[in-house]
């Protein structure tokens, strides 16, 4: 029996095997929860269907999180499936590729507004979506970046709607708390997924960051998993309104330190 028997989750942000929100659903259906999941563009269907397989999915939703309608759609969907769902988990995000390779001082009004939308509102829709299932408490996990907090080159609006994603979390949290829901962040540390091929230079980022953390090495999908299913659980039980990282320690450094021969 796992720390999550009986429990239900749904997970939004599943695009391929490389997303970290697989990793996390896999984290937490190996732990026993049943798990469903959310994905955005109908072509993603065939990507996604055999990994929900794999972990016995019965709830497999698509859902454009900009579609208010779409929304409520895959909830009234859910509430038919489950009597009600434990754990909500949002690893959804979006912004133009010129608005990611030019200056931020550069960012158009309507790439600003898209990227606020699909990367910040959408946490605000689907957890007032999935409140009323809740009614026993429950837990939501968002996923952020370094960027929110430091400038990291061409993140751009990105790092801003991280910004508000991590403010917004504190607002929900404060106001769920009172019936036992709780709402965090976990801030990620580079991983090569379909979404961050968007960045130029993400690879030499990713290599950069592996030798300066202080555990020398980049995280995995797998270590994503397993802080969300922290997050996600009882393990974390007072807990809320919290930015986690999980990025090799690499937040906490202040001047990274150029690596000595043979280290
Ligand atoms: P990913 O596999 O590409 O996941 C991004 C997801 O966002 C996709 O499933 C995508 O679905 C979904 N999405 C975008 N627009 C949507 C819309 N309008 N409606 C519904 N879903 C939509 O990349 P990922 O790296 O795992 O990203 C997951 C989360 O982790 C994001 O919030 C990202 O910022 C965060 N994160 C990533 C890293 C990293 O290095 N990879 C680090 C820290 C945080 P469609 O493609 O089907 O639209």
């Amino acid at each position: 029996m796992g720390v999550l028997s009986g429990k239900t989750a749904l997970v939004f942000g599943v695009a391929n095997k490389n997303s970290l929100a697989w990793g996390i659903a896999q984290a937490l259906a190996a732990e026993g929860a049943e798990v469903g999941l959310g994905y955005g563009m109908e072509k993603l269907e065939r990507r996604v269907r055999p990994l929900a397989e794999s972990i016995g999915a019965r709830f497999v939703e698509r859902c454009d999180v900009t579609n208010s309608q779409e929304i409520a759609d895959v909830f009234a969907k859910a509430a038919q499936v489950f009597s009600r769902i434990d754990m909500l988990v949002h690893a959804i995000a979006f912004a133009t590729t010129e608005d990611l390779n030019d200056l931020f001082l550069n960012t158009s009004r309507a790439g600003f507004q898209a990227t606020m939308d699909i990367s910040v509102y959408s946490l605000v829709a689907l957890t007032r979506a999935v409140r009323p299932l809740m009614s026993n408490g429950g837990t939501i996990v968002t996923l952020s970046y370094y960027g929110a907090e430091k400038v990291i080159p061409r993140y751009n609006v990105m790092g801003v709607a991280k910004a508000a994603l991590e403010a917004s979390v504190r607002y929900l949290a404060t106001e769920l708390g009172p019936e036992g829901i709780r709402v965090n962040v976990l801030s990620a540390g580079p991983v090569k997924t379909l979404s961050a091929g968007a960045f130029l230079g993400f690879r030499d980022m990713l290599r950069y960051v592996g030798e300066a953390s202080p555990l020398r090495r980049n995280i995995t999908h797998e270590e994503v998993g397993k802080a969300a299913l922290y997050l996600l659980s009882d393990l974390s039980s007072g807990v809320t309104g919290e930015t986690l990282h999980v990025d090799c320690g690499y937040n906490i450094l202040g001047v990274t330190q150029p690596r000595e021969a043979g280290t």
